[in-house]
Order: C-alpha cells, then sequence, then structure tokens
C-alpha cells in the first residue's frame, strides 16, 4: 500500500478532475491524503481520501471578492497570493509530511506550495494538470495582447521581490516560471487528450494525457424545444448580469429552449419577466443539460469545454482570462465553436445560429469527443501515480 498526499486550490474546476483518481486509487487499497479548503471537504470525504483542512492557514481564503476576480488576471497579485500561501503553509505541512512519509505528492499545477513541499523534501512527485500542459510551444497558442504583456513587463519587479522571499525560505525557485510551469521531467498528469493538448508531441514521455475526467449526470433534463442552447460562465467570474439579460433577450421569441446557470452572485429573482422557452438557475446539473445540449454558450473554463466537447456539443466561445482565451483558440483551430467578440442580443443570437446551422462545428465537436473517450481516465492517472511512488 503506498501513501499519497494531494494539494489543490480552492476551485472546483481544478478539483473535480482529481476525484476519480482519488476514488480509484482508494479502490486499489491506497491511502489517500488530501490538502485543500473547507469548501471541497464534503467532495474529497466522498472520494475517500483523509481531508486536511488549510483555510486555517492560508490568505487565499479571505480574498474579498474583487481580489478573487483579480486571480488569474492580474499576474503579479496572483504570484503574491501564491507566494504568501506557500509560505503561510510551509511550517505544518513539512512537519506533517516528515512525519507521514508519503510516497509520492501530487499537486495541482497552481497549488505551488505541494510542489515546493516535494521538491524541499526530495519526495517524488506528480503535477496534476487541468489545463493544457505548458511548455514554448503550446505557450504559443496562449498568446498575450500586447496590453497583457505589457502588464507582465510592469508586474515582474513585484514579482522578482515575491520570488526571492520563496528563495530565503529554502524553496530552489530561479524564477516565477519555476513555479508555474513543469519542466519536461516532472511527471504530469494533463486532463485532456493528446489530440486536443495543443503541440502534445513535443512533450516528453512523462506526461500523461488522460483525458477530461466526466462525473456521472444525477439529475435527468427535458428537452421541451428543438434545439437546447445552454449558457454558462462557470463558477467563479460570473458576476455577469447584464449578459444575462442580453441572452434572455436575444432568445425571447426563439423556439430554442434556453438553460441560463448564472450562479451565486446574481440574484435570480431579478430576471423575473422569463418567457416560457427560458429558464434560469443559480445551479444546474451541467452535465446532465449537456447530453442534451445542441450549443453551448461557455467563458472557456477548461472544464466546461472538456465537458461540452465530449458530448459533441459545439461551443460559442466568451473567455475571460488568459487561459480562457488560450482554450479558446484551440477550439477555435480545430473548428468546433466560434468566438463571441459583441455580447448584444443580436451578435448571441447570430453566433448560436451560425454555430447551429454549420454542420462543421458539430462534427469536429464529435471527432473531439471521441479523442476524449479513448484515453486512459482516472485509471490511467492512477497508473501514472504508483509508477512514481517510491
Ligand atoms: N458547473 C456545474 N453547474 C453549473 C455551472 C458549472 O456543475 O451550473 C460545473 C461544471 O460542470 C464544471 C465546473 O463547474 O465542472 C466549472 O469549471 P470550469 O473550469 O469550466 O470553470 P470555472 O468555474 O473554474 O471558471
Amino acid at each position: 500500500m503506498s501513501k499519497i498526499v494531494f494539494f489543490c486550490i480552492p476551485a472546483h474546476g481544478h478539483t473535480n478532475p482529481t476525484l476519480g483518481v482519488v476514488r480509484e486509487l482508494v479502490a486499489r487499497g491506497h491511502e489517500v491524503w488530501y490538502y485543500s479548503y473547507n469548501l471541497m471537504r464534503e467532495k474529497i470525504e466522498e472520494a475517500g481520501a483523509i481531508f486536511v483542512s488549510c483555510d486555517d492557514y492560508d490568505m487565499e481564503q479571505k480574498l474579498t471578492p474583487k481580489d478573487a476576480v483579480r486571480l488569474g488576471k492580474d499576474l503579479a497579485f496572483s504570484v503574491k497570493v501564491l507566494v504568501d500561501t506557500t509560505l503561510a503553509l510551509d511550517d505544518p505541512v513539512i512537519r506533517h509530511m516528515r512525519e507521514l512519509k508519503p510516497d509520492c505528492i501530487v499537486a495541482d499545477s497552481m497549488a505551488v506550495w505541494g510542489k515546493a513541499v516535494a521538491l524541499k523534501l526530495g519526495i517524488p512527485f506528480v503535477s496534476s494538470t487541468t489545463t493544457f500542459a505548458f511548455n514554448q510551444h503550446s505557450a504559443k497558442i496562449m498568446k498575450q495582447s500586447p496590453a497583457q504583456m505589457l502588464g507582465m513587463l510592469f508586474s515582474l519587479p513585484k514579482i522578482n521581490k515575491d520570488i526571492k522571499r520563496l528563495q530565503d525560505r529554502g524553496y530552489p525557485v530561479k524564477s516565477f516560471l519555476d513555479i508555474i510551469r513543469n519542466d519536461e521531467n516532472t511527471h504530469t498528469v494533463v486532463y485532456t487528450s493528446p489530440q486536443f493538448q495543443p503541440c502534445a508531441e513535443t512533450f516528453s514521455d512523462r506526461y500523461a494525457f488522460v483525458g477530461p475526467s466526466i462525473r456521472p449526470a444525477v439529475e435527468k433534463i427535458e428537452k421541451t424545444g428543438e434545439k437546447l442552447v445552454y449558457i454558462s460562465m462557470g463558477t467563479v467570474n460570473n458576476n455577469m448580469a447584464k449578459l444575462y439579460r442580453n441572452c434572455i433577450d436575444a432568445f425571447r421569441d426563439s423556439s430554442c429552449q434556453v438553460i441560463l446557470s448564472v450562479g451565486n452572485l446574481v440574484n435570480i429573482q431579478e430576471f423575473a419577466d422569463l418567457p416560457e422557452n427560458i429558464g434560469v438557475f443559480s445551479h444546474v446539473d451541467q452535465i446532465a443539460v449537456l447530453q442534451q445540449a445542441d450549443v453551448f454558450v461557455t467563458h472557456c473554463g477548461m472544464n466546461s469545454v472538456s465537458e461540452g466537447l465530449y458530448f459533441g456539443v459545439p461551443l460559442v466561445m466568451l473567455p475571460q482570462t488568459s487561459e480562457q482565451h488560450g482554450v479558446a483558440a484551440r477550439v477555435l483551430q480545430m473548428e468546433a465553436g466560434v468566438e463571441l467578440k459583441k455580447t448584444a442580443p443580436e451578435d448571441i443570437r447570430e453566433a448560436v445560429g451560425q454555430v447551429l446551422e454549420d454542420a462543421r462545428y458539430q462534427k469536429n465537436a464529435q471527432m473531439i469527443a471521441e479523442g476524449f473517450r479513448s484515453c486512459a481516465g482516472a485509471k490511467g492517472a492512477a497508473d501514472k501515480i504508483l509508477s512514481v511512488c517510491r
């Protein structure tokens, strides 16, 4: 029996794909510990891991909603939060790892503290990547806008100060790239297919592309319209009442059935005058909806895109962060969707119409789905982790 410790950030999109892997490892008789946040406790314990809460140490939990929006958009701020969390967790985690003597640490690519502790204590390490794997080739698809590049240039002095804080506490990192990027020698599980991953052939055989991990649907969704349009901006930066109103106006007089998932930050009572074909919800069983949907209007979170494509649903994309722009760029390249440039009701209606009318988008989405379905999945990820255990 091996002892395996997972580390993750408090985001559903980063946690969900790992749960199937935890279940698989536990089913094979291994002991799994999981460092995360109280918000995720229930589902982590349900998967069979021993949960360890980071809430008491971490500053990420004390972020205001405004701060949370800056994460992923403001590079210097994001690095500062990651470094603060790493340093806050340093002592207790090191102490616990010395006691526990795990055979392997598996850390989400953003949960820098997991990788840092593994490096510091020489524990075998696997990176868990819920977005695309990143190297100089695939980075080209994550192109940054001139404004973002300028922002990054100005942030560098701040970032370097934060890196120095890590170095001062004995972490072997040279630049912020060491934190966010894995080198060719790092064992890495990537939750996408080699076909959907940009430049998959440029990664070493230490990378296992195991495909997205799709949880089963719990509910059954009834299709009442000729076509079903599903709209969601994910679970993080989804406070977009104006956009939701435009979506409602776009399909007010249409024969399409529309399901709109708006998250918890928008009050759904605001949308009182809904026509019969449109339903607005704070949260839906996205997997159940996607099994019926004909088009998915998405913010391009990696999980949403993978889930949509897994069911062969073509996409209308409205990316917000640079990571989401990268995902959207790949979907555009593979012609499985279109990007929404403007968000007036007529723009939304037109983009959805384009995707519904041109069969090419659905055909390409279906082709990506087949690639996903032929991957090794949670079993493959568990094999990879066990092959690294000492
Ligand atoms: N999700 C869901 N119901 C909703 C909205 C989202 O189950 O109404 C799930 C969705 O299936 C996905 C995750 O929340 O697994 C969102 O992750 P993603 O990476 O797409 O975006 P994020 O929320 O991290 O921006």
